[in-house]
């Protein structure tokens, strides 16, 4: 399921968010882990600190936390079904297409 790359978006199919939808914020191959945008919330009382100049305020911040790829589905965007992507090569650049509609989903 490395298939999944920045930008997509990916469906919840297990654990506790099941069913939960969000686009792929980034993709951790080495860990076989991903972060994707409103799933897996984690909230973190944040001390002022300095960073690079810049003062971060105090208070709650809420991030995500990284997913295991294995508990996400792609998401089709073009016909908006939990689908598997069939890959093709094509003039040396990798194509990605829709099991179920056979659409292009590459960007
Ligand atoms: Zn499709």
């Amino acid at each position: 399921m490395a298939k999944v790359r920045r930008g997509d978006t990916v469906e919840v199919i297990a654990g506790r968010e099941k069913g939960t939808r969000g686009d792929v914020l980034r993709v951790l191959p080495k860990e076989g882990r991903l972060v994707v945008q409103g799933v897996n919330l984690r909230k973190k009382h944040q001390r002022q600190i300095q960073a690079g100049g810049r003062t971060m305020s105090p208070g709650i911040i809420q991030f995500e936390a990284p997913i295991n790829i294995s508990n996400v589905m792609f998401v089709c965007p073009s016909c908006n079904e939990r689908t598997r992507l069939s890959i093709h090569r094509e003039d040396g650049k990798v194509r990605r297409y829709c099991k179920k509609c056979d659409s292009h989903v590459d960007s």
